[in-house]
């Protein structure tokens, strides 16, 4: 089934798809495939007798560099190359006129959806500019519903349950799961956008990271965040916010106090609001961190960061441990996977804490 959503816009289950694949349905020129896999063959998979020629366009990697779609530099605290495709871009059907844009994403509470998100909605919004678009993923239910809803979210500035209540105009049967309900939510809290920067997306970055480690998955390096001593010069320029005259502001750092190396940037730091309990882990309306730090030099004597590349004992796999400075080898503070409580009584899960008392506070 294939329902009208906007003017060029179809949402779909995996039949619809397969259609318009093999030229059933001529209207439909650009398909947008979430799937739990990327390839061609899922459909084939799906209906043995399925098959249609396809060409590759690009093909590019969770962490690789993408200019094409993003490059503002805001996402270099994110992972390097991990081999896991973020999304296939190919011409198919049997004349490959249609262009099928696929992103492997799986219909799961846990699954990451924040970080295929733009790729996708950027996706549609060409698309459609161009030809008819099909949106779908196997049941047209969930994950396509969810995509679609962050696109009526984005382009008409509607709020997550004005742009879900739209959707089921057209098809009253489409239900997120609820872990793309909540992530949804953490979009139109971020103004629309999926804000690197922002104290939502660290949060969510580091539940990402603490659930896969949970599920017993092997924790790398390249899941962490630069090291800001060897990353330094680049950090300082192409991430510290520009004023309005167009000059940079640099990026305050943290450096180990016993031989000041840097061991972290103001833009590592997962703040939490002082003394809130378990509640501050829910995602709720806090859009701006700024406010907080202030409060956390106050009454807070660690600061919370995401896991940094010279945190060398976090990949060696254990629960919890020390993290030590790598050039002075001097104490700066502890990890925990399951949580640790800061001295103002919020819990941080996962936590990798700076003591106060062993990093100052400079500006590079
Ligand atoms: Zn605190
Ligand atoms: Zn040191």
């Amino acid at each position: 089934m294939l329902y009208l959503v906007r003017e060029n816009l179809f949402i779909g289950n995996i039949n619809a798809a397969a259609e318009v694949l093999l030229g059933e349905n001529k209207e439909i020129t650009y398909i947008l495939s979430v799937l739990s896999s990327a390839s061609i063959a899922f459909f084939s998979e799906w209906k043995s007798s399925f098959s249609v020629p396809t060409k590759e366009i690009r093909k590019v990697y969770v962490g690789e560099s993408d200019s094409g779609l993003e490059g503002d530099g805001s996402d270099k605290s994110v992972v390097e190359c991990s081999g896991k495709v973020k999304y296939l871009l190919e011409n198919a059907g049997h004349d490959l006129k249609l262009v099928r844009m696929a992103v492997p994403l799986r219909d799961m509470e846990s699954e990451n959806l924040l970080d295929s998100l733009e790729v996708c909605l950027d996706f549609i919004d060409e698309s459609r500019k161009k030809g008819f678009v099909l949106v779908h993923c196997f049941a047209g239910v969930s994950r396509s519903a969810a995509i679609i809803t962050a696109y009526l979210m984005r382009t008409e500035r509607l709020s997550l349950e004005d742009a879900l209540e739209s959707l089921r105009q057209s098809n009253e049967s489409v239900c997120p799961n609820d872990g793309f309900l909540e992530q949804l939510s953490m979009f139109e809290d971020m103004g629309f956008k999926v804000d690197h920067s922002s104290t939502i997306y660290k949060r969510f970055r580091l539940k990402v990271l603490g659930d896969s480690y949970n599920r017993g998955e092997k924790i790398d390096s390249t899941k962490f965040a630069a090291d800001p001593a060897l990353a330094k010069k680049e950090a300082s320029v192409g991430t510290g916010a520009a004023s309005q005259k167009g000059e940079v502001i640099p990026t305050p750092a943290f450096r180990c106090k016993k031989c000041r190396r840097v061991v972290a940037l103001q833009e590592n730091v997962v703040s939490h609001v002082p003394g809130e309990g378990e509640s501050s882990f829910e995602w709720h309306r806090r859009s701006s961190g700024k406010y907080y730090n202030k409060y956390d030099e106050l009454e807070c004597t660690s600061i919370f960061v995401e896991p940094l590349r010279w945190m060398k004992t976090v990949e060696e796999g254990a629960l919890e441990g020390k993290l030590w400075c790598t050039h002075c080898e001097g104490r700066l503070g502890y990890f925990n996977w399951s949580g640790i409580q800061c001295s103002c009584g919020s819990w941080i899960t996962p936590a990798f804490q700076l003591h106060k008392s062993r990093v100052d506070t400079s500006t590079v």
